[in-house]
């Protein structure tokens, strides 16, 4: 055994689901602080990432008696907008996340984008288990705060473990017509084949010592080559953001690797490939959201696996999605450059080369690519002649102007999950372009559908 030990890094978490089944509380309850209620409408709107330490993980975990050898220094754990699921989080080689947790809400059993995440985690192989959250609202249930779920389905009455095993049997059918096999965790054998269901509670926290445990044990087991800390940098970028005081900003996942202050480093542009050096390596305080404000920890270097913040020159362009590379001593920039600009020309080669369709803009590269795909379909079928990625800013509304000339109707811009400056929008309004907004796909699809056929009439 000892000397098989390897260097593990953070497994990385992603959690998935539906709208509205509980993945920002999930992460609020495990971090104890309140994120969820201070989003606008309760919608998770961007990517952050917590770390939690294997201390805290320990501590959380301990009634549960397990003798949790932990080998893993923590778990980065990421949440993920469910509308987008991860498609956005696209990095060079293997996927970004090692380990999923799918949430499906108690009450509702397996919805649209479940199934969408279902998806997205058997394209990659990924391995995950099922928060079978808002257990608290089953009738009568008997609150246990932050009690593992073992104990505190004991302590329910008959008629709650009766509607609980109801309403589980009726998952696992449901899961079973999508082609996969699932089970409560205590009667989980086979696991690998069987995917563990693990009932939770956001609000009152039970089964939060089990989750854990779960996706922490699974991933030290099964996936020590995986997560054998390497020296190669694999880096994705999450978000590009304005911070004040600090610039353009890129919020980041390091998955492998060590990053340092003044690292020189190669981005993908919206203009071109961005060479630029690392100014700072900020991180939040250990347990807090990395979008939420606050001071920043200034690192000299940082191990992965961790979400950081990187300040820097030239930043503005980058593009969510991709990939961020550190040039060595003996690596080619050029070749680095030509290298991360592959995902953005192979999104650019989908543009109409005649030169007549909408103007698209959206929040990441990967974003962009799944609303191209769609516009792509023969049932949609939206010529696309330009793109943008981030806020729609008055330069954009210009370019979608110049379809006024040629096909009136196609002077739109389709913004997908981004904001509208109202310098853009006054500009818009002025010279008659239109905008829509939304942050499902369909839903920009009907609303320029609906225009479309308001024209013809
Ligand atoms: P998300 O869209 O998946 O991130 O869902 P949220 O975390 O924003 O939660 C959606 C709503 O469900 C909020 O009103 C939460 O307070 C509520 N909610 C989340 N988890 C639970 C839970 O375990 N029990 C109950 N009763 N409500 C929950
Ligand atoms: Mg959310």
């Amino acid at each position: 055994e000892e000397e098989g030990e390897k260097t593990l890094r953070s497994p990385i978490c992603c959690i998935m689901g539906h709208v509205d089944t509980g993945k920002t509380k999930l992460l609020d309850c495990i971090r104890r602080t309140n994120v969820q209620e201070g989003e606008a409408g309760g919608i998770t709107q961007q990517i952050g990432a917590t770390y939690i330490p294997a201390d805290n993980i320990r501590e959380r975990t301990k009634e549960l008696k397990a003798d949790a050898k932990l080998n893993v220094p923590g778990l980065l754990v990421i949440d993920t907008p469910g509308h987008e699921s991860f498609k956005n989080l696209r990095s060079r080689g293997s996927g970004l996340c090692d380990i999923a947790i799918l949430v499906v809400d108690i009450m509702h059993g397996l919805e649209p984008q479940t199934i969408e995440s279902l998806n997205l985690l058997r394209m990659r192989n990924t391995e995950f288990i099922v928060a079978l959250n808002k257990v608290d609202r089953l009738y009568g249930w008997k609150v246990c705060r932050n009690a593992p779920i073992g104990k505190a389905m004991k302590l329910q009455s008959r008629d709650v473990q009766l509607e609980f095993e109801h309403r589980l049997t009726q998952i696992i059918t449901q899961f079973k017509e999508q082609g996969i096999n699932t089970e409560l965790y205590s009667k989980n054998k086979e696991r690998g084949e069987t995917y563990s269901i693990v009932p939770t509670s956001a609000i009152s926290g039970e089964g939060i010592p089990e989750m854990l445990l779960l996706l922490v044990q699974w991933a030290q087991k099964t996936m020590v080559e995986k997560l054998t800390y390497s020296n190669e940098i694999q880096c994705t970028v999450l978000e590009v953001k304005v911070i004040e005081g600090l610039g353009t900003t890129i919020d980041v996942v390091l998955v492998n690797g060590v990053l340092h202050e003044g690292d020189e480093i190669v981005v993908c542009g919206f203009q071109g490939p961005i060479h630029t050096t690392i100014r700072s390596l900020l991180t939040p305080h250990p347990m807090k959201e990395l979008r939420v404000k606050g001071a920043y920890i200034h690192h000299k270097e940082i191990k992965a696996a961790q979400g950081i913040k990187i300040t820097g020159q030239n930043l503005e362009h980058a593009v969510a999605g991709t990939a961020l590379y550190v040039v060595g001593p003996d690596d080619d920039v050029e070749e680095i450059k030509e290298s991360v600009m592959d995902d953005m020309r192979n999104v650019m080669s989908r543009i109409d080369k005649s030169g007549e369709g909408v103007y698209v803009q959206a929040s990441t590269l990967g974003s962009l690519e799944a609303l191209l795909e769609f516009l792509k379909t023969p049932v949609v079928s939206i010529p696309v002649s330009g793109i943008g990625i981030g806020p729609v800013h008055k330069k954009d509304v210009m370019k979608a102007s110049v379809m006024l000339e040629k096909k009136k109707e196609y002077a739109t811009i389709l913004a997908f999950d981004v904001k509208v400056t109202p310098e853009a929008r006054e500009l818009a309004d002025d010279i008659g372009v239109k905008i829509f907004i939304a942050d499902i796909i369909y839903h920009l699809f009907d609303q320029f559908k609906a225009y479309i056929d308001n024209l013809k009439e």
